[in-house]
């Protein structure tokens, strides 16, 4: 697009942007930061505090991703800096066992009943990778079943597209997965059981686990039907295959035992991520001691990590969930409904066809007037609509997260001031949204 399609500048980001494409692909060190789905310069950003971020040409933001969901206390917390502090005073990286993993594996643990065992881990993508070696090292089996839409990090296996029809096995999705890693995947449209059921039909004693996002939130939001999730459960159950949640988005988000303590499911296993960190790289998997009993050193199947419960890492993620109670809660479901309801009033004040969607606080805005229930639901969406408001909001110092199959996150900081900005900014990103052209 031409510099013209954005009536205002960036150039300290871009000055960087350019730099960083000299010795980094496209830019980035993960894809959906280049904005090649909105176009423009990505805001280069250098310090952000409670609901705001400051970029490098100075600007403020009111931040509507907090990191893709960890920042749920806002930036820069000053318990979980302290904690952080703390914890760097006394070394960054040991290579031992010590006791911030500890606490921080029993925290998780008294939160989330499902949860007997964990072992922690650097990424989301880790954590899943791992979770289904275990899968397949427990029961013995091969194939995965996920869903469309469904992201569960960039695990080989994992980076599946869509098939279409019940027994369809994935193509792989990106250069440099093999047929061999993809063809053990069915791929499945979300929210149909019946496809479920036929998948474990044509595979029988063949399928070791289903992995599912608790309620996805990578294609936007597109909460699980009702009865869904325990639909998946009973059919894993029934064919000897393990249930796998992925809570690295949900968990210790969207209650203080993430979606399981929404719909009270149980999962055989589960990952994490995300707010678990508090900012910082550290994720989990776990679930059933008798199924985490299989890894090594307990049991055969390998796995590890050399920061693997790092102390800095560990240090902030416990002070993160040690503040995350019900009160929390409560204020961060509150701000996502305020504004949510500013939103829906917005787009429907200049008449756009919109849907908005919701799983507890996350949620997130379709173009179009149909319920999304699954990829190809939000594929339909009039997207060139969300380039334009997400556009027009950053120009207004509104962070969006720059793709239309994202989820927006708030925190417990986003007062009332961060609101009355967001307010402010969205009649004119509505019209915005009115006035776009394919
Ligand atoms: C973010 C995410 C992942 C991947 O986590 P990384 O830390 O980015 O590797 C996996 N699953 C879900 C549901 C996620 O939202």
């Amino acid at each position: 697009m031409s510099e013209l399609a954005y009536p205002y500048e960036a150039p300290a980001s871009q000055a960087l942007f350019d730099r960083a494409a000299a010795v980094t692909p496209g830019g980035v060190n993960s894809p959906v930061r280049a904005f090649r789905a909105v176009g423009g310069t990505p805001r280069f950003m250098v310090s952000g505090t409670g609901p705001y971020l400051t970029d490098a040409d100075g600007r403020e933001y009111v931040d509507l991703v907090c990191s893709w969901g960890p920042m749920i206390l806002g930036h820069s917390h000053p318990e979980v800096i302290a904690a952080v502090q703390d914890a760097v005073a006394r070394g960054t990286s040991f290579g031992t066992p010590g006791e911030g993993e500890v606490a921080l594996a029993e925290e998780m643990v008294a939160r989330v009943a499902p949860l007997e065992q964990v072992r922690l881990v650097s990424s989301g993508t880790e954590a899943t990778m791992s979770a289904i070696r275990l899968a397949r090292g427990f029961t013995r089996r091969t194939k995965v079943i996920k869903f469309a839409g469904c992201y569960h990090g960039h695990v080989d296996s994992l980076l599946a597209a869509a098939g279409s029809g019940v027994a369809t096995f994935a193509l792989p999705d990106t250069p440099g997965v093999t047929g061999a890693q993809a063809g053990d995947t069915v791929v499945l449209p979300y929210n149909d059981l019946d496809a479920v059921r036929e998948a474990f039909r044509a595979h029988p004693g063949e399928i070791a686990c289903l992995i599912t996002e608790a309620s996805p939130g990578n294609m936007g939001v597109v909460p699980p039907a009702a009865g869904f999730n325990q639909g998946l459960k009973d059919l894993c159950a029934e064919n000897g295959a393990l249930y796998i949640s992925d809570e690295v988005m949900t968990g210790f988000r969207t209650s203080r035992a993430g979606w399981f303590g929404v719909d009270g499911v149980v999962p055989d296993l589960m990952t994490f991520g995300k707010v678990m960190g508090g900012g910082f790289p550290a994720a989990a998997f776990g679930g059933r001691a008798d199924v985490m009993a299989h890894l090594a050193p307990a049991g055969p199947v390998y796995q590890a990590g050399t920061l693997s419960g790092n102390p800095v890492a560990t240090a902030a993620g416990l002070a993160q969930l040690r503040l995350l109670d019900d009160a929390a809660y409560a204020k961060v479901d509150a701000v996502s409904k305020q504004i949510q309801g500013l939103v829906t009033d917005a787009l429907t004040k200049e008449g756009v066809a919109h849907t908005l969607q919701n799983a507890s606080n996350m949620f997130s805005v379709f173009f179009t007037d149909r319920p999304v229930r699954n990829y190809e639901d939000a594929k339909a969406q009039e997207s060139f609509r969300f380039t334009a408001f997400f556009h027009s909001l950053l120009a207004d110092g509104v962070y969006l997260p720059p793709s239309s199959f994202e989820s927006w996150f708030v925190s417990t900081a986003h007062d009332e001031r961060a609101v009355q900005r967001i307010a402010e900014a969205l009649p004119a990103a509505a019209r915005a949204a009115a006035e776009a052209t394919a």
